[in-house]
């Protein structure tokens, strides 16, 4: 009996299951639903946000296809020659459980006997007024052009003699890897427009006390010494409470100007969790799973990465939304699905911290995991190697040292 298996997201954790139930080959058919064409490398948005593709200089166009296909990579090509999967192109609008029927956009319904849910994250606003009609997100490729030329367009039209501020909502991992290359960036294109360098400057707006929060505090202290030595600027424990055209308002009522404001501070699970009636929720719209990663109460349906909640039972605390959580979960819950289908009593999952890198701005991050602390090259250099790897696991070796060494060409120049 041929077991059909729907999973809804070709993200982080929805292409990992799939790739490893891919090369099973059991009796299966695998249907990967993304209502994008793309997956998304997230990891490298800040690059693509601020990369110098000097196009109007007469340079290669070449620069922009590397640039982008080392953040977005079509879903066909990852599983070019997995015959077991089909990509379909839709957006999943609901899940029926009882019928076991999955309800696309274009009215079309698809069965499956066993159901696989990695839907990811969106922005979360929460609520700022004016945030969303005036901020630039930084959430998907094309989040990360839009910011690229808002600011390119800031330092052609602005005047000569007016301060250019860029000012980044929220002191997370996302808005301290952009301040850092920012900083390059805003160089760069005082250079190319004749201002001098010290008219542009990047402030982060950080409603807690501390940069990187969940962070330990040696990583917090490093951080914020290496943005501030490259010229980033702080303004802690006081959140955004409007926003205004070129105007930030904060709770104590003072007010800061910019000319892009990008925000950085938060994401929630995605909408599609908003239309999934029957399901257990946990924190907002996050999908409770138990122990085998089932989403209750359901026994064959799945769920992995940002749009689910998972406790880590050492720490007790909900694990955090990364790529790399959501590749953990996504090898477990593949396990899972086959041995549904083998009627295997199921693994439970459990999750573990493996650390992490933060580049930090040219060629340097910080690196920690199992006690080590890092600083420097070194964790920048291993970034790069643990992103060769991860394409590699997707595309095979070969594709991704192409792909690899193309994208490094273009973000060392800019470093
Ligand atoms: C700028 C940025 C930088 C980051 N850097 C890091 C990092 O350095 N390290 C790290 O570990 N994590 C990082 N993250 C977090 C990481 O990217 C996420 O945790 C990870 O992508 C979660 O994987 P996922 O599979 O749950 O979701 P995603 O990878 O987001 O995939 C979800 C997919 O579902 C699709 N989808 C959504 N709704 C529907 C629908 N209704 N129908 C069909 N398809 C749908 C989306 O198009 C998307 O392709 C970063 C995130 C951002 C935004």
């Amino acid at each position: 009996m041929l077991h059909e298996i729907v999973i809804v997201g070709g993200g982080f954790g929805g292409v990992r299951v799939a790739k490893i139930l891919a090369r099973w080959r059991e009796n299966t058919h695998i249907t990967v639903i993304d209502k994008s064409r793309y997956h998304t490398f997230y990891p490298n948005l800040y690059e693509v946000a601020t990369a110098h593709l000097p196009e109007v200089f007469g340079h290669l166009p070449i620069d922009f296809v590397n640039l982008k296909s080392s953040a977005i990579y079509q879903l066909e090509d990852i599983f070019l020659n997995d015959l077991n999967v089909t990509v379909l192109e839709s957006e999943v609008l609901g899940v029926d459980f009882k019928k076991h029927k999955v309800a696309l956009k274009n009215l079309m319904t698809l069965h499956y006997d066993i159901l696989v849910l990695g839907a990811g994250s969106e922005t979360n606003y929460f609520n700022i007024s004016g945030m969303e009609e005036k901020a630039l997100p930084l959430k998907n490729f094309f989040d990360a052009l839009a910011v690229r030329n808002a600011i390119d367009e800031a330092f052609l039209n602005l005047p000569k003699n007016h301060l250019i501020k860029i000012v980044i909502g929220g002191g997370g991992f996302t808005g301290c890897e952009f301040a850092g290359e920012l900083i390059g960036y805003m160089k760069k294109l005082s250079q190319i427009h004749g201002r001098p360098e010290y008219y542009a400057e990047c402030t982060i707006v950080e409603a807690a006390d501390t940069l990187l929060g969940s962070a330990s505090a040696w990583v917090q202290k490093k951080a914020r010494a290496r943005l501030e030595k490259l010229g980033v600027k702080f303004n802690f424990k006081n959140p955004i409470k409007d926003v205004h055209d070129h105007e930030i308002v904060l709770q104590d009522g003072s007010k800061i100007p910019y000319d892009v404001l990008i925000w950085t501070a938060g994401v929630k699970a995605g909408g599609l969790t908003k239309s999934l009636l029957g399901v257990k929720f946990e924190k907002g719209l996050c999908l409770a799973l138990d122990k085998n990663l089932r989403v209750l109460p359901y026994e064959n349906v799945f769920g992995v990465g940002d749009m689910t909640y998972c406790i880590d039972e050492s720490t007790g605390k909900s694990l955090p939304m990364t790529a790399s959580v959501a590749l953990r979960e996504a090898k477990c819950a593949a396990e899972n699905v086959k041995r549904l289908i083998f009627k295997n009593s199921l693994k439970t999952y459990k999750p573990r911290n493996a650390g992490f890198i933060i580049p930090l701005g040219g060629k340097y991050a910080l690196l920690e995991s199992h006690g080590i602390r890092i600083p420097g090259i070194i964790p920048w250099a291993l970034k790069h190697l643990v992103v060769l790897h991860y394409w590699a696991g997707i595309l095979g070796w070969q594709k991704a040292f192409g792909l690899w060494r193309k994208s490094l060409e273009v973000y060392i120049k800019n470093d």
